[in-house]
């Protein structure tokens, strides 16, 4: 006892907050979560990662720590981009446009992007480390030649839907936790719908990597605050084992 109010009293002098003294006391305060509850692991894809044809910096870095965090969750749902060739969402598909410009579609303004994730190709299978058994649906997306689909549950179109809302409805799931590629894309768009829809959203920062172009990150989070998506760190899951 002695020692611990001297070391209290050093630490509150020092500014070093109680929580630093009781560890125990944070691991109990994590998130466990539940069978009312789904990791939707976004995109994690040759073409997203290194050595990919829209490779997003790092975009490997994040796999082991999914493949942690998933074996948190009762519930994995992975997705994956899956597009025509010369889908519309294709730099290649417009005369005279270059990767990372925009054009106006009938749906909105489109980013342009180099091909990618083209259906049955090695760029569109899921990354070789994913290790991912118990993982239970896999959603593709974006397989409509003229309309993309950046969120796992509605298209670019902002009214076709995926079923993910349904197949969560049915099993009982309220709330999703989103990791993967890229940040400001398609886990942002799929955080925010999944709000849209009535679930609880949550985005683990640190098992998502961006691709940022134009101020895109930093818009993206602002968006997801105003949806009500949550924003945590992985060390405030536990982890099992
Ligand atoms: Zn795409």
């Amino acid at each position: 006892m002695q020692t611990y109010s001297r070391r209290w009293f050093v630490a509150s002098s020092c500014g070093v907050s109680l929580a630093t003294l009781m560890p125990r006391a944070l691991a109990q305060s994590k998130i466990t979560p539940g069978a009312d509850s789904a990791l939707i692991v976004v995109d994690v894809q040759n073409c997203f990662t290194p050595g990919g044809s829209l490779a997003v910096n790092k975009g490997d870095e994040i796999i082991p720590l999914i493949n942690r965090l998933a074996k948190a969750f009762q519930n994995v749902v992975l997705t994956q981009d899956w597009h025509t060739p010369g889908h519309v969402s294709f730099a290649s598909s417009h005369a005279g446009k270059k990767p990372f410009e925009s054009v106006v579609l009938p749906y909105g303004n489109q980013i342009l992007w180099p091909d990618h994730c083209v259906q049955g190709t090695d760029g569109a299978a899921i990354h070789k480390d994913i290790d991912i058994p118990h993982a239970q649906l896999i959603i593709r997306k974006g397989f409509n030649r003229n309309v993309d689909s950046y969120s796992a549950f509605v298209e670019a179109d902002g009214k076709s839907k995926t079923g993910l809302d349904g197949y969560f409805k049915e099993r009982g799931i309220s709330t999703v936790y989103v990791v993967g590629l890229a940040t400001d894309f398609c886990v942002a768009w799929t955080a925010m719908d999944a709000r849209k829809l009535g679930l609880a959203a949550v985005v683990i920062e640190d098992a998502c990597r961006g691709i940022d172009t134009q101020g895109s990150l930093a818009a993206a989070w602002k968006s997801m605050a105003e949806a009500g998506v949550k924003r945590i760190q992985s060390s405030e899951i536990a982890l099992p084992g």
